[in-house]
């Protein structure tokens, strides 16, 4: 069959959650047989989102191939298990970058480069170009932004002409919000009817609407919307504020989303979809009672986004092994040596988070070292394994001055170093060692055990490393380097023998842990988390 596009736009406030909406359309296409992938435009004028702020877009997700991408294909991983890549997310920068360098090539002969037919074209080369690689049977494209928003004007226009090209093998699906009046004790749905009356006047009219509301919106008002909205009846469907995100496929089956989306495109039937092991997963997480609580140690506390995958990881991982997980956000800046004991103690698990710069930094030593002599399961991820060193070399092996080059370049002991590749480098966008490389790890250790394996490979966004020319003396001190890369010999993992898990990873396993394959060091880390607090529950 053709490849089917599907568009899903946003209107009347942001933040809805297109990212779900389309992570459980694609769970669902996907448990019925279909291959199915998922991308985003983002209408801002940054290349990538690698060079935001996390108080600006949250998290910043890395895919296999190296892109520095929007948190929402996080969603859509570990939604469904399948990997993204550069061709996934594209932003409004990317689009004009490369229609500018077109120009500048002298690709456009001397005509006139406008929005309308160029960055239009561009935009729509980029939705056909995952379909064109025939590995799809449907591309699920979400438009970030809200309709009516200036930036994304230029995209729509793209997917209104993609309709005309495409007919029956595209369609739209448009998320709108249904507020509740509690003065008025009302359900409201003119937002809804505007924010369709947008997408209209630009020459779209949505095939299905999705209706977020933290009320039950009874059928006779679902059905009024299909009226004012042009929608048939059916193609209109609620999603009602669920206690986890994960429960929204079912919410979406249950109204028949995938029915009605293969009906309007002609798509190969195919059975009800299979969704055993995703309500299996779902039930531990309802049924589970015992809490494991996990400490993570950063300075985004108050912005939770900015550690998603870390968060979902812990959460993925204790479900499967039947508990429910607590994360307790430390902030690093405010950890001294007087609460260190007091902010801690109660923590089964420890994660000192991946960051960048020196705010929060001494929190996160003082943070490892309370773990360490305490012997509390601690996992340090990419800037964390790097305090892990840090704070090793200061407090076990006498080098008092220890640290990294980006936090001190004057350090007398240098045991975090700029990689030899990075020191050529002065821009900053899409720069770091970026994307999946092969580890190769020492049969024997904890994290070879964990895996199950000794050669793996995980994600990686980095620009300092662990120095090579200290490497005897902490394995002598008792910190083993168990895991390398098998060509540059970079050191990935360093864990400490004989604890009960103190283990820090230079890459990223947060970004290959999904729902149904939570990562293996996630599941090792969270399950010496609930081993430990059986251990002083048992006391
Ligand atoms: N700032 C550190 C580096 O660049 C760690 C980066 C991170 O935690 N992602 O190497």
């Amino acid at each position: 069959m053709n490849t089917k596009y599907i568009f899903v736009t946003g209107g009347v406030v942001s933040s809805l959650g297109k990212g779900i909406i389309s992570s459980s359309l694609a769970r669902l296409l996907l448990s019925r047989g279909y291959r199915v992938t998922i991308q985003k435009f983002d209408p801002y004028i940054n290349i990538d989102p690698g060079t935001l702020n996390p108080y600006e877009h949250g998290e910043c997700y890395v895919t296999d191939d190296g892109h520095e991408a929007d948190l929402d294909l996080g969603h859509y991983e570990r939604f469904t298990d399948i990997r993204t890549s550069r061709a996934n997310n594209v932003t409004t920068g990317r689009i004009y970058q490369t229609v500018i360098d077109k120009e500048r090539r002298g690709d456009y002969l001397g005509k006139t480069v406008q929005i309308i037919p160029h960055i239009t074209d561009e935009i729509k080369r980029n939705v056909k170009l995952l379909g064109k690689t025939g590995d799809y049977d449907f591309v699920i494209t979400e438009i970030g932004g809200t309709v009516g928003d200036i930036e994304s004007t230029p995209f729509l226009e793209a997917v209104r002409q993609l309709k005309w090209e495409l007919g029956r093998d595209a369609l739209f699906i448009h998320l709108t919000y249904v507020p509740y009046l509690h003065a008025a004790k009302e359900l409201k749905t003119k937002p809804t009817q505007h924010s369709v009356k947008l997408l209209q006047s630009v020459g779209i009219q949505p095939d299905i609407l999705v209706l977020r509301t933290e009320k039950e919106i009874p059928a006779s008002m679902l059905r009024k919307v299909g009226q004012f909205c042009n929608v048939a009846p059916e193609a209109v469907i609620q999603s009602l504020d669920q206690p986890t995100i994960y429960q929204v496929p079912l919410r979406m089956h249950e109204q028949h989303l995938d029915d009605i989306v293969i009906r309007l495109t002609d798509a190969d039937p195919t059975p009800r979809p299979d969704l055993t092991r995703w309500n299996n997963y779902l039930h531990k997480l309802s049924t589970a009672e015992k809490v494991v609580t996990i400490g993570l140690v950063g300075k985004y506390v108050e912005l939770q986004d900015a550690y998603k995958s870390i968060s979902e990881s812990l959460m993925q991982s204790a479900t499967h092994l039947d508990h429910k997980v607590k994360v307790v956000y430390i902030h690093s800046e405010k950890l001294t040596e007087e609460n260190v004991e007091e902010r801690l103690k109660d923590m089964d698990g420890v994660v000192i988070a991946p960051g960048f710069g020196q705010r929060g930094i001494e929190g996160k030593f003082v943070a490892l070292k309370w773990c360490r002599e305490h012997d509390v399961p601690t996992f340090g991820i990419c800037l964390g394994m790097q305090c892990m060193v840090i704070e090793f070399a200061r407090n076990v092996m006498g080098l008092a001055d220890a640290n990294s080059t980006e936090m001190d370049t004057k350090t007398p002991h240098n045991v975090i170093d700029l990689m030899e590749e990075q020191k050529s480098i002065s821009n900053m966008g899409g720069t770091m060692r970026l994307g999946a490389y092969k580890c190769r790890l020492r049969p024997g250790s904890k994290v070879a055990e964990a895996y199950g394996d000794t050669e793996i490979m995980e994600r990686h966004r980095h620009r300092f490393e662990f120095n090579e020319d200290y490497r005897t003396r902490f394995e002598e001190a008792g910190m083993q380097c168990v895991g390398e890369n098998p060509e540059t010999h970079l050191v990935e993992v360093v864990e400490i023998p004989g604890k009960r898990w103190f283990i820090g990873t230079q890459y990223h396993p947060e970004y290959r842990s999904t729902v149904l394959h939570p990562n293996p060091i996630f599941l090792s880390f969270v399950k010496a988390a609930i081993a430990y607090s059986d251990e002083k529950a048992s006391k």
